[in-house]
């Protein structure tokens, strides 16, 4: 039996792996569940899956949802904040934590729940960006599991199992390419709702955007670099427009292993929740006959510069990743409220990362440091128009 504490369960990943569990009520328990503003999501939540504790980002929302349990005769303990989340990510009954909060916030969380033991289904990339290293050698110095749940990762740790890594030649990461690959217009005139607009997967606005600049795959390459500590030099990225190859590994005999399969987060929620087995899902059966054909394709890095940002900060290492991605996170929210322009995003980015200069250390809080220097030198860039 596993029991399971769900950090971010109202976003995407959250939802769907609330979804998956309701058809695997034999092998998984839901102990907890945090969200951030959403109330109304996580009420639902709990009466249906019936958590010993529940987390809410600030304390006012923790006294309405304890009135609303009072009023509804619900048992369940409440927290909130950063507390809560840590909290939820320690609980002595749980076993498997779901970290799929967004950004940064996800960091203290889930080095709480591998100091605490605990298995982690890790959504959150952000996290591993920002401080993956730290994160791998503190999992693999306790003996705690890591399992990726982005489609991409998944498939790259399907294609590693029972290999060795010393064999692995290089990875070839998938990407959809966005729904900017074939645009040919100015892309500094994007708007708000153009970007979106997603072809292929429905997801949360932070990695939607991210997906449309391409700084989710910069991002995704270099989580895994970390989740199968292999150099960011060999992590290759290829367009694939169909979706349908969620990435590859190619090992030393030339010989490329893949995963396919139609594009469902059920099946990476899944299989981080019952890995080491396979157990059936309802998801739809892949046709290739149907499909006709997979196309492959170079990525632009001139038009897509964020590509050539994440892999410059993972050369760079140490506190760069944390940097590029706290800044990103800041130009994200700034386009998503107007004050920036699409293409603005890259720019800041790199005028932030040209600016930082890299602390050696090693510790968490030194991750914790740059990550806050990031954002308020990006706020600074955007208050000033400056980019
Ligand atoms: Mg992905």
């Amino acid at each position: 039996m596993k029991r399971i504490s769900i950090l971010g369960s109202s976003g995407s990943i959250g939802t769907q792996t609330l979804e998956t569990i309701s058809s695997m009520k034999e092998i998984v328990k839901i102990d907890g569940l945090a969200v951030g503003n959403n109330i109304k999501i996580l009420q639902h939540q709990i009466k249906k899956f019936k958590p010993r504790a529940v987390s809410v980002k600030s304390v006012l929302a923790a006294v309405k949802l304890k009135k609303w349990c009072k009023t509804n005769n619900v048992r369940v303990a409440v927290y909130s904040g950063q507390e809560g989340l840590i909290k939820l990510a320690t609980m002595t009954s749980v076993n498997l934590v779901v970290a799929a909060v967004v950004g940064a916030v996800g960091l203290n969380s889930t080095v709480a729940a591998v100091k605490a033991k605990k298995d982690v289904a890790i959504a959150n990339k952000e996290t591993l960006v920002m401080a993956g290293n730290y994160i791998m050698e503190l999992a693999a110095k306790l003996g705690i599991k890591i399992l990726p749940v982005d489609s991409e990762h998944s498939a790259i740790f399907q294609c590693c199992n029972g290999e060795k890594k010393s064999q692995i030649k290089k990875i070839i990461l998938t990407a959809s390419g966005g729904p900017f690959y074939k645009y040919k217009g100015d892309l500094s005139k994007i708007t708000i709702s153009q970007a979106l607009d997603h072809p292929t997967w429905k997801m949360g606005n932070k990695i939607t955007i991210d997906s449309a600049t391409l700084m989710n795959k910069g991002l995704e390459a270099i989580e895994a670099s970390v989740l199968f500590d292999v150099p960011i030099e060999k992590v290759e990225i290829v367009i694939h427009p169909q979706s349908i190859v969620h990435s590859m590994v190619e090992y030393v005999d030339g010989s490329v292993i893949a995963q396919l399969s139609n594009p469902d987060m059920t099946l990476p929620i899944q299989y981080a929740l019952t890995y080491p087995k396979r157990i059936g899902s309802k998801i739809k059966p892949l046709n290739l006959a149907e499909i006709g054909k997979l196309e492959f394709y170079k990525p632009d890095f001139n038009k897509f510069p964020c590509l050539n940002l994440a892999y410059f900060s993972a050369k760079k290492g140490y506190t760069m990743p944390a940097v590029m991605n706290a800044a990103n996170e800041i130009c994200v929210n700034a386009f998503l409220r107007g004050a920036i322009k699409f293409t603005d995003i890259a720019k800041i980015v790199k005028n932030t990362i040209l600016a930082h200069k890299v602390l050696k250390d090693k510790s968490i809080n030194v991750f914790i440091k740059a990550d806050t220097w990031s954002r308020d030198y990006a706020n600074n860039l955007i208050k000033k128009g400056t980019l």
